[in-house]
């Protein structure tokens, strides 16, 4: 069997079937969005419980590169990439917890959340990218001269890029804004070894330059516009569907800025119902923050396009997006899975981190953003009690200890810490310690 894959137009200009291995973002004929086609009637020679049964023994198995959560599925990803190019870091395969505290508290009885960050690089970014870097590899194997590979980012892309740059001893680029980023933020490209340039303008002038130097084959470009990052994120969907024994859940909901892995979703579960693993799509719920919202704007106003905002700061930084690259993607996938979008403010979403965590979960804010956002969406009775609903939790709470210092200090903006937990100062007294710890049972 020879399954096959092409870069397509997202707005369907025909004629476009780009090889993968080329470094073209854009149609060339419409200068629009590309996407990853497969030869689905290839795939199709093999039964819907045919491939469930594959994915199943290679999740158990365990074996090299195919028991990482995105290389077990290759064939839906990237067939033509020989397995012996791919550049590892055993991604994917994370863990679906069941939050039954936090959900019963929300009025929910089944509430799951996918814990994205609990991967190589700490956030889901790391699917993506190693099917990118993977494909850089080929191609440079291949005679292709790719002097680096590049982004502009300020966290998870930059993280996760650099590490599977280090991993395969390709160079990478980081551009970003400078001044603007602590390097707390930035440590995990600088331990890399990561090429990081600082400019002196804002995110948008570096996402500009970062464009000029991929359109001119100086850098391959790592940015979501690169539809290869879609095809590795599509497989969280199918991986929370093989944890539900193969069952369908009857809501995602995910933290979205620039909007390619709500489109993921889609790719992933459009994939599975024309192959015949699952029979119907599950609800999306695409989560904002209030505070860089254009995509809440456009589906209230009731418009076909999204207009960029300026993004305000939010502490859920990964989603501070004004003019998201994949809007004509996330419009796409809304519509087929008969998708809504929430906000959240800053004080919901605070809110809603600091009671999940009371649950134990230790969710990052943009996890939160997505909590929040189903806390609305149930209250509104948009989603009912009974229903099954999986929360995509995108980054790991262990990156984003300031968001967590600052409000139990009581100092995050917009916010007020009504549940910050501040510790007691006390002295080194037998009897007083007791006292305090007595009093905690009668608070
Ligand atoms: C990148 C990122 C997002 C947003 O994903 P988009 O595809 O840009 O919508 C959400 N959460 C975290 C932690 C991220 O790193
Ligand atoms: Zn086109």
């Amino acid at each position: 069997m020879s399954y096959s894959a092409h870069f397509a137009c997202l707005a369907g200009c025909p004629n476009v079937a780009i090889p993968l291995p080329e470094p073209i973002y854009r149609c060339p004929s419409c200068g629009g969005l590309l996407d990853v086609k497969h030869d689905i009637e290839a795939l199709r020679e093999r039964s819907g419980e045919a491939w469930r049964v594959l994915f199943d023994e290679r999740m158990r198995g365990g074996q090299w590169p195919l028991g990482s959560g995105v290389w077990g599925k290759h064939e839906w990803i990237a067939p033509e990439l020989p397995l012996d190019h791919v550049v590892s870091m055993d991604e994917g395969r994370s863990s679906l917890l069941r939050a039954e505290a936090y959900g019963s508290s929300i009025g929910l009885r089944d509430l799951r959340l996918k814990l994205c960050g609990n991967s190589h690089t700490g956030s889901f970014k790391d699917l993506g990218m190693t099917v990118l870097v993977s494909m850089v590899k080929h191609a440079i194997h291949e005679g292709q001269r790719v002097a680096a590979i590049g982004c502009a980012s300020t966290g998870d892309t930059s993280a996760a890029l650099a590490a599977y740059g280090a991993a395969a001893q390709i160079p990478v680029v980081v551009l970003l804004p400078r001044g603007k980023i602590s390097t707390a933020q930035l440590v995990q490209p600088i331990a890399a070894g990561a090429r990081v340039l600082a400019l002196d303008t804002d995110f948008d002038g570096c996402m500009k330059i970062m464009a000029e130097l991929a359109q001119d084959g100086v850098l391959y470009l790592a940015n979501s516009m690169n539809a290869l990052r879609i095809e590795g994120q599509k497989t969280v969907v199918i991986e929370i569907c093989q944890q539900l024994g193969w069952q369908v859940p009857d809501w995602l909901v995910l933290p979205s800025g620039n909007l390619g892995n709500g489109y993921a979703m889609y790719a992933g579960f459009r994939m599975m119902k024309e192959l015949g693993l699952v029979d119907r799509l599950p609800r999306l719920a695409l989560a904002q923050a209030e505070n860089a919202n254009p995509l809440y704007r456009a589906m209230v106003a009731g418009a076909k396009t999204v207009e960029a905002v300026t993004a305000k700061p939010t502490a859920a930084s990964a989603i501070q997006i004004g003019n998201p690259v994949s809007a004509p993607r996330a419009l796409r996938a809304l519509e087929a899975m008969d998708g809504v979008v929430e906000q959240a403010s800053e004080q919901q979403l605070a809110d809603a981190a600091a009671r999940a965590d009371r649950t134990g979960l230790y969710v990052c804010p943009h996890t939160a953003v997505a909590l929040a956002a189903t806390e609305k969406l149930r209250a509104k009775d948009i989603i009912k009690e009974d229903e099954q609903v999986v929360v995509i939790s995108t980054a790991n709470g262990l990156k984003f200890t300031e968001f967590k210092v600052r409000y139990h200090e009581d100092q995050l903006a917009e916010v007020d810490a009504g549940f910050a937990n501040k510790p007691l100062e006390l002295a080194a007294d037998y009897a007083t310690v007791r006292k305090a710890i007595e009093k905690m049972a009668t608070d």
